[in-house]
């Protein structure tokens, strides 16, 4: 049976593992934090078709009913507004039919069932490939797993990715989001009938995404899949604001008074949109720089990429956890035809680096055109 190393517990890697599970093969998931806590993990995403169905096909039933148990509706208008709140657009681009769901939430639920399979606490240094065709991966903590392929799933700044393709570098893209949940008050809500809202100001974008729960993630855990561990959360407003290339902001980022960073942006905006920040929620108020990484293909052997690890989309705003989870089914049914004795190995990677580079690219396109029709490149107001 092929034992498949995947490096990084994200969503990405997580889809992957249990694609894999179903098919029958042996899996192992090496994550660097010591738990689910370690650090803000959760943001609203919008999961595109493909995306759920990619769910729906690697998760055991109970799992996804859990996922579309917990998510939320993302139909109807996406609108433009200026930043006194008039009204410019009420078609915004954007699929119709998106599940929105919170990225903590969705990681506990895709931690359900692999058990034992994950392993928190292991930082990848770097691995070997043995003459006998296997691969070592070797961890900060001394330890070692040994596999017969080894995934990088271990995000934008991968060291799967850096051993294996060491000259692609990450392009700074001169930008900074700024990014808070807020709880969904009637009035905020109001602010996202549909599937997202822009606020484009003189020189900045406030981007509003809704996270209704159908259900509380607890109390639909607890009914069904009793015994798996979810954060409490209320529903609620997620902002993303996109800081100038020229202010201070952009080149030094951390979390420190991100909130009082955006009231100090959106000084003389509408007062809903002021107490939309003002009533963040802290814990899920960050600053990240962003970058933007095309990718180049590279020797095929038994090391691969997946998601961002592969294609870091420009913003990850867009289409990243939806291209990572296409990569998952794609890479688990090739594995799947090399496992059975239906195809080689080797050429079953070369087919899967060739569609992830083609499909990563594109999205990792598709991202800088969406966002820089918003924000320009240099900073140019609207
Ligand atoms: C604010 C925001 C909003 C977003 N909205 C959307 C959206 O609406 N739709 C969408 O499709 N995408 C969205 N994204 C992007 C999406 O979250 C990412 O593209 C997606 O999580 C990528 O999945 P992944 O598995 O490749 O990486 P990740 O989910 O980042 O997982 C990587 C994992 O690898 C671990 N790791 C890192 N280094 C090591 C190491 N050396 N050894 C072991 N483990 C390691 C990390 O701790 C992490 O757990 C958004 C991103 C942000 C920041």
């Amino acid at each position: 049976m092929t034992r498949v190393l995947v490096i990084g517990a994200g969503l990405g890697g997580l889809t992957l593992a249990h694609a894999l599970v179903r098919a029958g093969l042996d899996v192992g998931v090496y994550e660097a934090d010591d738990g689910t806590g370690e650090r803000a993990q959760g943001y609203r995403i919008g999961l595109a078709p493909p995306a759920m169905e990619a769910l729906r096909a690697s998760l055991p039933q109970r799992l996804y009913e859990l996922v579309e148990a917990t998510s939320g509706s993302l139909t109807g208008p996406g609108l433009l507004f200026d930043e006194r709140l008039t009204l410019l657009s009420s078609d915004l681009p954007g699929p119709e039919e998106a599940r929105a769901l919170d990225r903590q939430v969705l990681r506990q639920i895709l931690l359900g069932d692999l058990g034992d399979r994950v392993a928190f606490g292991k930082r990848l240094k770097r691995f070997v490939e043995g003459a006998d065709g296997t691969v070592t991966a070797l961890f900060a903590d001394g330890t070692q797993a040994t596999g017969d392929v080894l995934v990088g799933a271990d995000g934008g700044n991968s060291a799967v990715r850096r051993q294996l393709v060491p000259e692609v570098k990450l392009i700074d893209a001169d930008l900074c989001g700024a990014m808070g949940r807020t709880p969904a008050a009637d009035r905020f809500l109001e602010l996202v009938p549909g599937r997202g809202t822009m606020v484009k100001g003189p020189e900045i974008t406030l981007m509003l995404g809704r996270m209704q729960f159908d259900r509380e993630p607890c109390e639909a855990a607890a009914e069904l899949v009793p015994g798996l561990p979810m954060p409490f959360r209320e529903s609620y407003v997620r902002w993303v604001l996109l800081v100038p290339p020229e202010h201070p902001a952009a080149t030094t980022p951390g979390r420190q008074d991100a909130r009082e960073l955006v009231l100090e942006l959106i000084d003389g905006w509408h007062p809903d949109l002021r107490d939309l920040v003002r009533s963040a929620d802290m814990s899920g108020v960050g600053r990240s720089k962003i970058y933007d990484r095309p990718m180049p293909p590279w020797p095929v052997g038994r090391v691969t990429l997946l998601g961002d690890a592969a294609h870091l989309t420009l913003a990850s705003g867009g289409n990243g956890a939806n291209t990572a989870m296409q990569d998952a089914i794609r890479l688990s049914a090739g594995l799947t035809e090399a496992d059975q004795g239906r195809r080689d190995l080797i050429s079953a990677l070369r087919e899967y680096q060739h569609d992830l580079l083609e499909r990563g690219n594109a999205a990792v396109e598709v991202g800088k055109q969406a966002l820089h029709k918003f924000v320009p490149a240099g900073g140019e107001a609207r």
